[in-house]
């Protein structure tokens, strides 16, 4: 998208912002730090303006406890309190109507919709649209709307960017010019960084480390994938996880995806209620030798009927393990 288009789309959702009655904001399902984030972000600053406001998200039902202590997580409400009708809908960090799980039906019962992302594969579903795929996190996004729109950054506001910022940049490893920019502004609130990264990122409890042993064991290289770029795999089965929450179960792809033999990494991970179907997790290299870089993993899961983002992506896959790995590797070519 042009930085023109989406000039005109920041404004035009400045307008829509203002002239709302109420607004709904909706999270993707599984939601990480940068959907809830963005979503409590614009809460608070609705909320402040004296705009009723209410943020949430179809699924699982509860927030993910490394979020609970987000500011603003009292505007949240459960999936079936958000009415069939409502005014502004905005979808945060969301690349297709699917990532609003059973929320999807709100759209058409909403007088205005707005669309918030940076993922590539975004389809512009709402009637404003404010679509960067070079932002590296939709709370950048909402930072740009925020300086538009005049809004001063309190700690609070700036505690739920950072979260979306250091999450989506994988504490700031996938950084562009003006990152830590952007950073610092929100640090210079007087934020705690570390304590916010801490609890997000770095906190598992115990149970996490047999669980990383038992997925582990699973991971599999497959050096001949995509002519030598490679592939390295792993499953999240229902019978090795055990209760753990779904932090630990996304924190997997980031040590598979430490394998220096790949260019592609796989986490599969099991439905907790359909048991032939798997959440794929991928990534792939933006750096490093030119054999195990550079692979479109966005375009590889967009043609698995999933999206995403250049270097990480997913999408859902039906059948056993055998079915699903050569699926993958039939994809990748
Ligand atoms: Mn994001």
């Amino acid at each position: 998208m042009t930085a023109m288009r989406e000039t005109a789309g920041l404004a035009a959702a400045v307008a829509a912002l203002d002239a709302a009655r109420s607004v709904t904001v909706l999270c993707h399902v599984q939601p990480d730090a940068d959907t809830i984030g963005s979503g409590l972000a614009l809460a608070l600053v609705l909320h402040q303006r004296g705009t009723t406001v209410r943020v949430s998200f179809a699924e699982p039902a509860e927030l993910p406890v490394s979020m609970r202590s987000l500011p603003g997580v009292r505007h949240l409400v459960p999936a079936d309190h958000v009415p069939a009708e409502v005014d502004l809908l905005i979808a945060v960090d969301c690349s297709t109507v699917g990532r609003l799980g059973a929320l999807a039906d709100r759209l058409s019962g909403a007088a205005t919709t707005m669309v918030i992302d940076h993922h590539q594969s975004n389809t512009l579903f709402g009637s404003i649209n404010v679509v960067d795929p070079g932002a590296e996190s939709t709370t950048s996004l909402i930072m740009r709307l925020f300086e538009v729109w005049g809004v001063s950054i309190s700690p609070d506001i700036a505690h739920c960017l950072y979260a979306g910022l250091v999450t989506d940049t994988g504490s700031f490893r996938w950084v562009r010019p003006g990152t830590h920019e952007l950073a610092e502004r929100l640090l210079a609130t007087g934020i705690d960084g570390a304590e916010i990264s801490r609890t997000l990122l770095d906190t598992h409890p115990f149970g996490w480390l047999p669980m990383l042993s038992r997925v582990l064991d699973t991971a599999r290289l497959v050096p001949e994938a995509r002519g030598g770029v490679g592939l390295v795999y792993a499953f999240v089965r229902r019978d090795d996880t055990g209760d753990v929450r779904p932090e630990e179960i996304e924190s997997v792809i980031d040590v598979v995806r430490t394998t220096a033999e790949a260019g592609v990494a796989a986490v599969f991970k099991q439905s907790r209620t359909v048991p032939d179907r798997w959440t794929v997790s991928l990534r792939s290299r933006a750096a490093g030798p030119r054999e195990h870089s550079g692979v479109d993993v966005a375009e590889v899961a967009t043609g698995l009927g999933g999206g995403g983002h250049r270097f990480a992506a997913g999408y859902t896959a039906d059948g056993t393990p055998d079915d699903v790995v050569g699926a993958l590797l039939t994809a990748l070519g």
